[in-house]
């Protein structure tokens, strides 16, 4: 099998970091089961976000000509692999999952020197991509089509589901290997070949990935990685003929002008966007539990999940002790390298994400709500080098303010008051996104009727908007996305197309759609 593995494919290249006296690790697109130089003569590099000393390796800044030669890569595999019966495709996935579980710690190792978010954290994102291999791997031997009685006399009918050929991959940093499973993985089982442009920020988790798909038997050509950034490598990738669907994980900006290249290209498109989820806390809630999911939903990734928790909506009765509480914890968690076991937060991925941060924590205060802890950077001693932030709370918020409304993506969260739980709920209602939301009761009616009235594609009772699993769908409504579900059989309707067939055994011309009467 391809190695694709900086180290073999240096070969001889590697040069002595002047950073940490290792060998720098440049890494190749990996195009038709073979490594490439970009076309582009250009590089960039990949650094650690705890301390930018750390050069984690150098990438290939790719061009519309790389992704064109990835492309034509896919396209010549998807010949065969198409032709490859799913049960099969299916054990190459699953011993994927067994070579990643084997290589997990080192994985997620590698993941938190370029993502920065903490161990634990990393090893959930492996093991998300695990979850998905194995279930993926079932769904080779299921897969279910429709069978149905025909309208006619000796006539069968039914409906397969068919791959659509090459499908392009754009992914962000937040979960670099769960979110490129949760794309990749699907795609293959069901005959599609791939082209994959991970973030700039982490595609060495990509890389590791995808390793293990190659070790495991994937053939050449089956996915194909192409890095860079977004405008130079991810934008060839909606113009181009050969590619018949994308599927984009990212911000809301930069989604729409997917949306539209994809549209006036007759391009399937699968969009998962921003967030600004909502945690429901009523007066009978159990508050340790609330505060515990409320800890971590907000800071949990840095807050930086597309389900992280970033407006609390607080019933008037418990407003105040509720927080007091999450102020005197958010004060004492412990920011980091997440390479530090003891560490329980990580730092911001890059210098524009801790700006855009601190952008908010100034509109915050210039919207009048209260900045009850943090919003400060953490410059010195182990913080110096890296994008730290502290973990930030806001209180006396109004639903309207900007900081209530705008996804942030970083460790700030908005307190607000609320007189009732219909007043909860709309407040909860009252934004563009809808992604998750969560609700802490011991009431059983409430219960439900949130489950019924949040405008969201996923609702949690009792547990913090973040911690979806793999075999349900994921996705959101309103301007989160554009009604594709990513996880579980659901994800499948986005990667084949029915194909409704009709076997007609009768020996003479039956005509459907007249009036058979007699
Ligand atoms: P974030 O702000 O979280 O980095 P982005 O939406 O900017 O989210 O990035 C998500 C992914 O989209 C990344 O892989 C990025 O390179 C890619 N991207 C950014 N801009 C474009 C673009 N104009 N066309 C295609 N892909 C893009």
């Amino acid at each position: 099998m391809a190695n694709i593995m900086a180290n073999d494919i240096t070969s001889g290249t590697s040069t002595v970091s002047p950073s940490n006296s290792g060998s720098i690790k440049i890494y190749r697109n990996f195009i038709g089961g073979e490594f490439h130089e970009s076309l582009s003569g250009q590089t960039f590099e990949n650094l650690n976000p705890a301390d930018t000393r750390d050069l984690v390796g150098v990438f290939q800044r790719s061009n519309a000509q790389d992704v064109d030669a990835a492309v034509r890569a896919a396209k010549a595999a998807f010949a065969k692999w198409r032709l490859v019966p799913a049960p099969k495709r299916a054990e190459i996935i699953y011993r994927a999952a067994e070579i990643l579980l084997s290589r997990k710690e080192d994985c997620a190792r590698q993941m938190t020197r370029e993502m920065g978010k903490v161990l634990k954290e990393t090893r959930g994102d492996v093991q998300e991509a695990i979850d998905c291999a194995y279930f993926m791997a079932g769904e080779g031997r299921r897969m279910y089509g429709v069978t149905t009685p025909a309208e006619l006399a000796n006539k069968a009918a039914m409906a397969i589901r068919q791959p659509l050929g090459v499908i392009g991959m754009i992914t962000p940093w937040n979960f670099p290997m769960a979110i490129a499973s949760w794309k990749l993985l699907p795609a293959i089982v069901a005959g599609n070949c791939c082209v994959i442009k991970p973030a700039e920020d982490t595609p060495l988790s990509t890389f590791n990935l995808v390793q293990a798909l190659a070790d495991a038997g994937m053939p050449d050509g089956v996915i194909n990685i192409v890095t860079g950034y977004g405008p130079e490598a991810g934008a060839p990738l909606l113009d181009h003929p050969e590619v018949r669907a994308i599927s984009f994980t990212g911000s809301s900006k930069v989604g729409k002008l997917i949306a539209q290249a994809c549209a006036g290209n007759f391009k399937r498109c699968s969009l998962e966007l921003g967030g600004k989820n909502p945690m429901i806390v009523m007066d009978d809630a159990n508050l340790d539990l609330a505060l515990e999911g409320a800890l971590w939903g907000a800071f949990g990734t840095t807050g930086q999940r597309c389900t992280a928790t970033s407006r609390i909506i607080l019933h008037k009765d418990i407003y105040e002790e509720f927080a007091t509480k999450l102020v005197a914890r958010a004060r004492k968690l412990k920011v980091g390298n997440g390479l530090d076991e003891a560490m329980e937060m990580g730092p911001a991925i890059n210098q524009r994400q801790l700006d855009q941060d601190l952008k908010y924590v100034e509109i915050g205060q210039s919207e009048g709500a209260k900045l009850l802890c943090g919003g400060n950077r953490l410059c010195e001693g182990d913080h110096a080098n890296g994008y730290f932030l502290e973990p930030t709370v806001f209180g006396d918020v109004t639903p309207k303010m900007r900081i209530a409304q705008e996804e942030i993506f970083g460790p700030v969260v908005s307190l607000i008051r609320c007189e009732s739980f219909e007043e909860a709920v709309e407040f909860a209602n009252g934004i563009d996104y809808g992604l998750s939301s969560a609700l802490y009761t011991k009431d059983v009616n409430r219960a439900f009727a949130a489950i019924r009235d949040l405008e969201a594609g996923i609702t949690y009772i009792n547990a913090p908007t973040i911690g979806a699993e793999v075999h349900l769908p994921f996705g959101g409504v309103k301007q989160t996305g554009n009604g594709h579900r990513e996880g579980g059989v659901g994800s499948l309707d986005f990667y084949t197309e029915w194909k409704a067939v009709y076997i007609d055994y009768s020996d003479t011309l039956q005509r459907a759609q007249i009036d058979n009467a007699d």
